[in-house]
């Protein structure tokens, strides 16, 4: 287990140092702001599709290592796929990080199962996710993680 957690890192710190498709993109169909203000990460998710199939994805911003590479590893996931192959995909990565499911994501978006170790971070890891799911329902605003902060701090 420590040597699939070692090289769950190495996964994640490489996909920071050289982020995939970290550009911005023209002409895009949508694109969607993912907000973190607890951790200062800002990211632009953009995509182009062609009818329901993404033909494109990229994104642009400053963050943590963890969302860049999330974000990273978010782009080459759902590069090709269709919108709802793309959402369910998210929709397998956010239950995941909330600890509902413990089956294994195909790699590499196994590797972001080592930030259920640190909860602090998990919205890290999903704002790239959110983020693509507004971008893939033609939104142009801006998602944060404000929201639920507060919801947290109430409770
Ligand atoms: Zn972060």
């Amino acid at each position: 287990m420590a040597e699939l957690e070692t090289l769950y890192r190495q996964v994640i710190l490489d996909h920071n140092r050289q982020p995939r498709n970290f550009r911005r993109l023209a002409a895009p169909c949508g694109c969607t702001d993912g907000i973190n203000a607890l951790c200062g990460d800002r990211l632009r998710v953009c995509v182009r599709m062609d009818d329901e199939q993404i033909t494109e994805v990229a994104f642009e911003g400053s963050g943590c290592a963890i969302s860049m590479a999330s974000a990273s590893m978010m782009t080459e996931a759902v590069a090709g796929r269709t919108r709802e192959q793309a959402n369910a995909i998210g929709e397998a990565v956010t239950s995941l990080l909330a600890g509902r499911r413990t089956d294994t994501l195909p790699d590499p978006l196994g590797a972001l199962a080592a930030v259920r170790e640190f909860p602090s971070r998990v919205k890290c890891a999903t704002l790239a996710w959110e983020a693509l799911r507004g971008a893939l329902a033609g939104e142009h605003a801006a998602i944060t993680t404000e929201d639920d902060l507060q919801q947290q701090n109430r409770i």
